[in-house]
């Protein structure tokens, strides 16, 4: 189909896959060298996701945070070994990188898969998704019960995830500052299908010291075409 005829028919620009896209949402990290990692477009605009998330955080958040995360990262790769490994690679071994690599490098990247698997579009999860999500779980509500409680409980700023074992296990699990489960410092590791941001951050400007609320309230803005897109190409 022509960019201009699904433009057309989904009535709306939000919506339209920007070409990142499909460089980070389908496997989960790029065959590019980290030195080349590029600061992308918001598959949204700032207003989009309210008022699950108000403008003003999301413009902050985006040209703020994500891209000081961007260029720092690059600053600290800058004429190192790190620079020409892939992402992936690099989170492998990110214990053997200097802290600025580990925190940038999680920011830059942990923001793009949170952007991804955000969308003002319903959604739902695929068949072989809720399959997995059921098995590990028991439901689709237990998991996001489960999922809830690591959010709210993560201590301090980090972050909670839905990850993929290669054999097709899902399970739940949250992390400090910005790692992320392509970490080799982090004890549950896998392929990142869905995560929440809980740095204060991405919600203090709206729910204040609410983070319960947010977290609650993210279930109404997850983009679950890109958390199927992820399962299947883990
Ligand atoms: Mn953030």
């Amino acid at each position: 189909m022509k960019r201009r005829n699904f433009l057309t028919l989904v009535g709306t620009s939000i919506v339209a896959a920007p070409v990142w896209a499909s460089v980070y949402s389908n496997n989960n990290a790029t065959g590019q060298k980290a030195i080349d990692s590029i600061f992308p477009e918001l598959p949204f605009a700032y207003n989009a996701l309210e008022p699950t998330i108000d403008a003003k955080t999301m413009e902050i958040h985006y040209t703020k945070h994500h891209k000081a995360y961007h260029t720092n990262f690059l600053a600290a790769i800058k004429d190192t070994p790190a620079a020409n490994l892939e992402l992936k690679e690099l989170f492998a071994g990110i214990s053997k990188f200097p802290a600025p690599v580990r925190n940038n490098g999680g920011g830059y990247y942990n923001h793009m898969l949170f952007w991804e698997n955000l969308s003002p579009v319903k959604s739902a999860p695929s068949v072989t998704l809720n399959a997995a999500i059921e098995k590990s779980f028991g439901s689709m509500d237990k998991f996001k019960e489960e999922f809830a409680n690591a959010a709210k409980k993560q201590f301090g700023s980090g972050w909670a995830w839905l990850v993929a074992r290669p054999d097709g296990q899902v399970f739940v699990s949250s992390t400090p500052n910005q790692d992320n489960p392509l970490m080799d410092v982090v004890e549950k590791k896998g392929t990142p299908l869905l995560c929440i941001d809980v740095w204060e951050h991405a919600y203090y400007l709206h729910y204040q010291n609410r983070r319960a609320e947010y977290v609650d309230n993210f279930w109404n803005v997850v983009n679950w075409e890109t958390v199927n897109k992820r399962f299947d190409s883990r």
